[in-house]
């Protein structure tokens, strides 16, 4: 069983596009959306939700007002201001640092577990989805990201699936980590303007810090050939594969529109491309 991640560095380059046209190719495929704070994997591949499980990550600060002497002490203390001249906490400004809770003399104040998000594990007509959903500023997305490639493995091995497919987050930071590690290939699709080849290169140096082993694709590679040209250069400096360059199609846009992937379509030429990437994949 083969684990294979679709990164971007830069958001909106095509990674939920791709992998879900991945996902109605692969024939025997566990998916993973990964990218749990705007997950939208589950947009395009229709899942039932067969299991739904809670998330519960940090803490939060809570005042029991009846052991409270309001002796100010708390408010003082709180460096993210968080506590209000009524002693009530904001969820919301409340860190979860603790140092409320150690402080206060009447040991008023609860530290309680915050409930994050959600997560599924899903049924779809292309295979099972694992996917969750991040509560708003909520943080641990890495934590949360972990947890579904746990699942999504793990379904994956029960079932004998060929490949975990997994949607990545934008960005460089804790969740991209969390999505690439231990897997047998990131993939990165990067368009041709120059915030997508900065953010192409930064994602590549993460996922090489980690050993992961890279490609490329280049999307909308028509757009701008100069930039397609300088990306190919990039690559080519880095010994970073291109396995696909894909053209501007307005076809992606009406598959969005009636929430397909892409590859169900119709048959033009960026449906042949992307098959020939997923046999490369392969
Ligand atoms: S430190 Fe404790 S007793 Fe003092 S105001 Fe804060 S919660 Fe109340
Ligand atoms: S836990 Fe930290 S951030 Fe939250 S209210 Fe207490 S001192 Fe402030």
């Amino acid at each position: 069983m083969k684990q294979i991640v679709v990164i971007s560095g830069k958001g909106g380059t095509g990674k939920t596009v791709l992998t879900a046209s991945f996902a109605a190719l692969a024939d025997n495929a566990v998916f993973a959306d990964c990218d749990v704070d705007a997950a939208d994997l589950h947009l395009l591949l229709k899942p039932k939700i067969r299991e739904r499980y809670e998330f519960k990550s940090g803490k939060t600060a809570v005042i029991d007002k009846k052991h409270c002497t309001q002796c100010g002490e708390c408010i003082t203390i709180c460096r993210f201001n968080a506590i209000s001249e009524d002693f009530i906490i904001d969820p919301i400004s409340c860190e979860g640092c603790g140092i409320c809770s150690l402080i206060c003399p009447e040991q008023a104040v609860m530290m309680e577990e915050n409930l994050s998000g959600d997560w599924y594990i899903s049924e779809t007509k292309y295979g099972p989805l694992v996917h969750a959903k991040l509560g708003i500023a909520e943080e641990n997305s890495g934590k949360l990201v972990t947890l579904v490639r746990q699942n999504a493995k793990k379904i994956a091995e029960e079932q004998h699936k060929d490949h975990v497919i997994i949607d990545g987050p934008p960005g460089i930071g804790c969740p991209v980590v969390a999505s690439i590690t231990n897997t047998d290939l990131a993939l990165i699709i990067t368009e041709p303007t120059l915030s997508g080849i900065h953010d192409m290169e930064r994602v590549a140096a993460v996922a090489e810090h980690f050993g992961i082993q890279t490609k490329v694709v280049i999307n909308k590679y028509d757009i701008n050939l100069k930039n397609t040209r300088d990306i190919r250069t990039i690559c080519q400096n880095k010994n970073i594969e291109v396995l696909a360059q894909l053209p501007f199609s307005e076809d992606v846009n009406k598959s969005l529109v009636k929430c397909i992937p892409i590859v169900e379509l119709c048959n033009s030429q960026i449906t042949e491309d992307i098959t020939d990437l997923w046999n490369k994949v392969k």
